[in-house]
């Protein structure tokens, strides 16, 4: 029986409850939460605005199928921990998809509410009942069955690597996570500021599953240090499950785009985040300052929107995106497309930089772009940017950062005979994540190409019941391999 005190009517009248954020001037200069996050009467009240649908919306399109409906019964009688708990049924790391998650492309696409007005605010709820838990100290490690001396390897900490490791630890298994870097975390600690998300939220996380038993060891770069192979046939693995994200930069293979002061977005936000740039003048400042200079971040997408953020945050004098089609097909975040117009972003839409201009020290000194228009839909169902002929304009610049995407960087796939990848060079799975080797598992972005934490995380956990099933029970179906794709 329902909690909710109110008709279902007056529910629907309720206003969305906003969330508190740091005042945009104040937080351009710092690397603080710009969210900071619902006080429980605010949880309240935009808890009652659930409308408790038979047919949720909300849950068919969260790609892990969170209960949002009985989370927000929960929250409605004030029962944080069990809504909290209720959410890490389906979502291991909750604190941080409610930070994270494009939840306008998910559960809260799926609100009814969202048809007439605004749909609940799905992910601040859950951050809430996340944030309360790990601040009461209340919260309970799930008891792991007994265990059953199978050891899997899983290659890579990011969150589709410790969504396996947390259900396989769960089944009785011994966990072993090999990271490449030196942190732990994958693109939520070298990519995702501080600001969107503060890294001892993740490393709470890790220390959970570290406490449940996980083993974790950094600095491993597999298909280097260890093979696939060897820890299949030399280090006793009797399964291993690959997670190494997407994690190689794309240029734009313009001329000039040699000059100092270029980076790759990857580069630029793994030294302000992992080499704690933004933490200056604790740390020194290991990048091309941008203080005081004019940064442009080529790029429309999340990671564009978090490294011209993070220019800002760093004292440049402008930072401003160059997108090459306009704000309504821009893939980012529409929170953070919003936080970052507020603290005064400048946006450039329609604009494609051509050339690259530097000094005779081999410094950077302007970016040229040509301006486009739209044209017909590509295969990403965007609208095409066409140039404009006689368009071009020279836009003064000193740092510039592309973030034009990723792709999987090759090295285990070059070192693992028999593993098959697809053309782009991602690694191929079947629909319970097993790769053309028996015994080896992938999912997350190495699988799909750069997606989202959550569809990683839901990879994550379909890999540790397909392996669970290799280990104990039924041998799940491998990918045929056609010799000839296959990259040995
Ligand atoms: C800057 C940025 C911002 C983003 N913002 C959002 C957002 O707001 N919301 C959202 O939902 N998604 C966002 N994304 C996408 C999301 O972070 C990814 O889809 C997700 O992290 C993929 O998870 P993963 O576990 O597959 O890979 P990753 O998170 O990339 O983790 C892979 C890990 O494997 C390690 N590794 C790689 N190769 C090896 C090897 N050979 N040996 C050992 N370890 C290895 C890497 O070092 C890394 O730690 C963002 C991505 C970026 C880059």
């Amino acid at each position: 029986m329902s909690n909710n005190p109110l008709p279902n009517k007056e529910r629907a009248k309720l206003p969305r409850q906003r969330m508190p954020e740091q005042d945009a001037q104040v937080r351009a200069g710092n690397f603080l939460e710009v969210n900071t996050g619902f006080t429980s009467d605010q949880a309240h009240q935009e808890s009652i605005r659930c409308i408790e649908c038979n047919k949720p919306g909300c849950v068919t399109k969260c790609p892990v199928s969170v209960d949002v409906r009985a989370v927000m019964d929960f929250i409605v009688k004030g029962d944080y921990l069990g809504a909290a708990a209720k959410v890490r049924e389906d979502n291991a790391l909750p604190a941080i998809t409610g930070r994270v998650c494009p939840v306008e492309d998910q559960c809260e696409s799926g609100c009814v509410l969202g048809k007439k007005g605004e749909p609940i605010g799905i992910a601040y709820l859950e951050r809430f009942v996340a944030d309360w838990e790990r601040s009461s100290g209340q919260f309970g490690l799930p008891k792991s069955k007994p265990a059953t001396g199978k050891k899997v390897a899983i290659v890579g900490s990011g969150p589709a690597g410790l969504a396996c490791a947390g259900d396989l630890i769960q089944m009785g298994h011994q966990v072993h996570v090999f990271e490449a870097l030196h942190e732990l975390g994958g693109v939520l600690v070298y990519g995702i500021p501080e600001f969107r998300l503060p890294k001892d939220i993740v490393a709470f996380e890790i220390e959970t599953l570290r406490k449940r038993g996980v083993v974790f060891e950094t600095n491993v770069v597999v298909g280097k240090t260890v093979t696939i192979d060897e820890l299949r046939q030399e280090e006793g693995f009797d399964s291993v499950f690959i997670g190494t994200g997407a994690g190689l930069p794309r240029f734009l293979n313009v001329p000039g785009e040699h000059f100092n002061g270029i980076y790759s977005a990857n580069e630029f936000l793994t030294r302000v985040n992992l080499m704690r740039a933004y933490r200056f003048p604790e740390f020194d400042e290991p990048l091309y300052p941008c203080r005081d200079r004019d940064v442009v971040v080529i790029g429309g997408g999340n990671t564009a929107m978090d490294a011209v953020r993070s220019a800002l945050r760093l004292g440049a004098k402008s930072a401003s995106i160059l997108y090459r089609r306009t704000e309504t097909e821009m893939p980012a975040r529409v929170e953070e497309v919003h936080h970052a117009h507020d603290e005064g972003v400048h946006f450039e839409m329609l604009v494609n930089p051509v050339e690259f201009l530097g000094d005779e020290k081999g410094n950077l000194t302007a970016v040229r772009c040509s301006r486009q228009q739209l044209g017909e839909p590509d295969d990403s169902g965007r609208r095409s940017p066409v140039p404009i002929p006689g368009s071009e304009f020279v836009h003064a610049c000193q740092v510039a950062v592309i973030a034009a995407g990723t792709t999987a960087n090759p090295l285990i796939q070059s070192t693992t005979p028999g593993l098959k990848t697809t053309k782009r060079g991602y690694i191929e799975a079947n629909e319970q994540l097993a790769t053309s080797k028996p015994g080896v598992f992938a999912g997350g972005d190495i699988v799909t190409g750069g997606a989202t934490v959550i569809l990683a995380m839901g990879a994550g956990r379909t890999a540790a019941k397909a392996i669970n099933e290799y280990l104990m029970g039924p041998t799940v179906e491998t990918v045929q391999i056609t010799t000839e794709a296959a990259t040995a």
